[in-house]
């Protein structure tokens, strides 16, 4: 309990069953929009599949589009990369819950590698799936754009650079669209579809027929730098590496973010996406992000001494290749976080939280209040198929409505610490004094 006798937010379990009958309400209506304004109910899927960069995503896509027994052709630069590609696609296959065991030959059947671009030229969709750089993107979407046919669909499963710098290059840049695909975190999945401001429809009906195809559910969102799941993903990652700097130990963190029903914490998240995508992330939201601590000094530090998470088997705790989990915290972040230490604070489970949760709360009512999601229940998708947000409590404007918004207004006040970064937006202001919420209660 707190001061004025209200459970304390480590004590408010989620309702059973509310968060999966929000969740289940807010997909069946999202694919009813994407399937009345793309027209995509009955509509084929494409017959193949290109996806170029054969990364930690680019098999993850891969994994995703073979599962669903559809041709893929995969290309790299790097020999490596392609070599490990198709142990890399079946472990993702043979590690997602559920699904059914594949075999090397079966998958073997429908992947294909090659070092050039020329090998995508009959697919109808390729994914570019290259390193997190604006100039690298260009040079391969303007690339393709020259080896594929005159109708194939070009997407970029960029996780933050806005469509509008993509398609700088391209001769035609109507038939490109933005296709963000997540790491599989056991959640629904889901494709952030990036509308353009020349993105024809054709491209996108053929875009959310893909996701149709492969069993994802079609999010499409307009184009801003980070689009929807990654304005809310960074500010919690980074906030996360913050509290660090203040002195909270990573386990701490961790378990504040776990017991509130997160599928991992922050740091074990940032090592699985890989501290280099998160930096490469981080740099190009900073200059649109303004009030938001994006680009943590600690997170540039450690992608220097390159502990860049599970890639290199150490991030903010080091893993070993065969075990999902990670082993201990790694040794190395003591002397980064040694030059990086602010004024220690003394913090307990319920205030840790309350730090993750308010930046990305922030930017969900600044994105409603810009107009740039279509509506709560894209926020309360994005961020639950997106980073894997506690299901269980139907996303983070279904939980900001239990606990209300006049709640959260007083319980901000704790972080006058920080100063203006932790003055509540305009709406959630009046939400307070409005008692006003985000979503009309379940019947
Ligand atoms: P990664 O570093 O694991 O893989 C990138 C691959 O691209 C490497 O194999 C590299 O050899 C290849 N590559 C680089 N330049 C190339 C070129 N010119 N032609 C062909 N191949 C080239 O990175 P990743 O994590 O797979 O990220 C890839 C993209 O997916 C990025 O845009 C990233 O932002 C996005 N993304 C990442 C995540 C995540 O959790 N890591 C989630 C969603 C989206």
């Amino acid at each position: 309990m707190d001061c004025q006798g209200e459970p304390s937010l480590m004590d408010m379990p989620p309702v059973p069953g509310l968060g999966a009958a929000h969740q289940q309400r807010l997909m069946e209506a999202e694919r009813r929009w994407a399937e009345s304004h793309f027209g995509a109910r009955g509509g084929d899927g494409p017959a193949s599949i290109g996806i170029v960069g054969a990364g930690l995503m680019g098999t993850a896509i891969a994994a995703a589009v073979v599962r669903h027994g559809i041709p893929v052709r995969l290309v790299d630069l790097d020999h490596a990369a392609l070599a490990s590609a198709l142990p890399r696609t079946l472990r993702q296959l043979n590690t997602s819950p559920g699904a059914p065991p594949r075999t090397a030959p079966e998958v073997a059947g429908l992947l294909r590698t090659s070092p050039e671009l020329a090998a995508l030229a009959d697919c109808d969709l390729v994914v570019e799936s290259v390193v997190e750089k604006l100039a690298v993107k260009q040079h391969v979407l303007a690339r393709l754009e020259s080896v594929v046919a005159p109708g194939a669909i070009v997407a970029s499963n960029t996780s933050t650079i806005s469509w509008a710098q993509l398609a700088t290059p391209l001769q035609e840049p109507g038939r490109m669209c933005g296709c963000h695909f997540f790491l599989p975190f056991g959640q629904a999945p889901m494709i952030e579809i990036i509308r353009g401001a020349q993105t024809r429809d054709d491209t996108l009906v053929a875009a959310v027929r893909f996701a149709k195809a492969i069993d994802h559910l079609p999010l499409v969102v307009t184009d801003a730098p980070g689009f929807v799941v990654n304005r809310l993903l960074v500010p919690f990652l980074a906030e996360a590496m913050q509290l660090l700097t203040e002195g909270v130990a990573a386990e701490a963190i961790e378990r504040a973010a776990e017991n509130f029903g997160m599928l991992m914490g922050p740091l074990r998240l940032l090592d699985e996406i890989g501290l280099d995508t998160a930096l490469e992330c981080a740099l190009t939201m900073e200059s649109s992000s303004t009030g938001l601590v994006i680009r943590s000094p600690l997170l540039v530090a450690m992608v220097k001494a390159r502990q860049l998470g599970r890639k290199t088997q150490a991030g903010f705790f080091l893993y070993d290749e065969q075990d999902e989990r990670p082993r201990i915290p790694n040794p190395q972040l003591a002397p980064l976080l040694a030059r990086w230490r602010g004024p220690s604070r003394s913090h307990t489970a319920e205030s840790i939280l309350l730090r993750l949760l308010f930046p990305m709360l922030f930017e969900a009512t600044r994105m409603l209040e810009r107009g740039s999601v279509r509506d709560a229940a894209q926020i309360d998708l994005a961020i639950v198929c997106g980073f894997g947000f506690p299901a269980s409590r139907g996303g983070l404007l279904c939980w900001a409505d239990r606990v209300g918004a006049a709640r959260i207004v007083r319980l901000l006040e704790t972080l006058e610490y920080l100063g203006p970064r932790a003055q509540p937006p305009p709406l959630l202001l009046d939400m307070a004094r409005q008692n006003r919420r985000f979503f009309e209660p379940l019947p």
